[in-house]
């Protein structure tokens, strides 16, 4: 069956599962013309919606049409081989699968294809059929793989739940429906169509209840690694400081980051038994000041407070918080749990164990 899928449906339909990236919608243009293209030419007209769905569900679900969107889309985005991201790549996803298995083992029976892409924008999407691509530039702009973690858990989130086929099966319906009315009364109906499809950006862009979704199920898969669970705060801030504290454009298809970010702050807050939080690089500890972090060569002081937090976090919610803060290499810690290793500018750990130990 899927032998028979031409050319552009294939590509109408790979195009449109990229919209459902983690940061930001996709490249409108490419999409828009295969879109347009591919009404215009009519190569899908005879198509009923019910086939359209057979196909989708063929991709999605079978052996033979996740290799075909996987090799399709390594072709469209180039493939990164280093050994190193390859190596970080396959530990994220060995342990995210892991964490994900705890709480829903259908993963097993659908594990995700990945890989590595050349592209050098921050960004990672998961496609039908459980393929997931992390960009080369998320690796270049994420130094922790806590941060990159988060992110992959985010859109397995997406894939656990089928939102890329629900979301697609809907603007696929309006193509359909488009055509139909073009058959009826003519060519003005195809315009508006197109107008219509197009002027959200893409195809199959983010649905908010979806993103906000996924990143409560990032969040719950994160709790069950050994992951920094303050990544999940720390990558939203970094994201909210690359795009300048924007919320249209590039990054309409999710909510803004800054709200993400507060969101998963919030849970840190409540995580830690409502002991900690984090505002603004200031880390705050029963309503006292813990210390401001230092920002680094690769993190902003408020990202990096997020790291701090995760850590206070674990440490209440695990009952840590009743040893003695002390300082082991350099690193403070409660009991066995790791706080903060201070960097450059920030206090030494000394008085940062002090001070722990007298407010917390
Ligand atoms: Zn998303």
């Amino acid at each position: 069956m899927l032998k028979k899928l031409s050319k552009k449906v294939t590509a109408a339909v790979t195009a449109a599962a990229l919209g459902t990236s983690l940061i930001f919608s996709a490249p409108a243009p490419a999409e828009a013309s295969v879109l347009t293209d591919m009404i215009l030419t009519g190569a899908s007209a005879a198509m009923t919606y019910s086939q359209l769905n057979k196909e989708l569900k063929a991709f999605d679900e079978t052996e033979e049409g996740r290799d075909a969107l996987y090799r399709q889309f390594q072709e469209q985005t180039g493939v990164n081989y280093d050994p190193t991201l390859n190596a970080r790549m396959d530990r994220i996803m060995t342990n995210l699968t892991r964490a994900v298995g705890e709480i829903d083992d259908s993963i097993y029976d659908k594990p995700y294809k990945y890989y590595v892409s050349s592209a050098e924008d921050l960004n990672a999407f998961c496609s039908l059929g459980h393929v997931m691509v992390v960009n080369t530039g998320a690796f270049n702009a994420l130094s922790t793989d806590d941060e990159i973690a988060a992110i992959v858990g985010h859109e397995m989130g997406h894939g656990q739940k089928d939102h890329v086929i629900k979301g697609n099966k809907k603007q696929l319906n309006k193509l359909v429906a488009a055509q139909l009315g073009a058959t009826a009364v003519g060519g003005g109906a195809l315009v508006s169509a197109i107008a219509a499809v197009t002027a959200q950006g893409s195809i199959a862009h983010g649905n908010r209840k979806y993103e906000t979704e996924a990143d409560n199920l990032g969040w719950e898969y994160m709790l069950n690694t050994d992951y920094n669970i303050g990544a999940t705060a720390a990558v939203m801030q970094k994201l909210y400081e690359l795009s300048g504290g924007q919320s249209g454009g590039m990054f309409a298809s999710h909510p803004d980051t800054d709200k993400r970010r507060d969101n998963y702050a919030k849970k840190l807050y409540e995580y830690s038994g409502k002991h900690a939080s984090a505002n603004d690089g200031t880390v705050i500890i029963n309503n006292q000041i813990f210390t401001t972090v230092a920002a680094t060569n690769s993190m902003s002081s408020a990202e990096r407070s997020y790291f701090v937090l995760g850590n206070l976090a674990k440490a209440y919610h695990n009952g840590k918080n009743s040893a003695t803060a002390t300082v082991y290499n350099g690193t403070v810690y409660l009991d066995d749990q790791p706080i903060m290793t201070p960097a450059a500018g920030d206090e030494d750990a000394y008085t940062l164990a002090e001070r722990l130990n007298s407010i917390k």
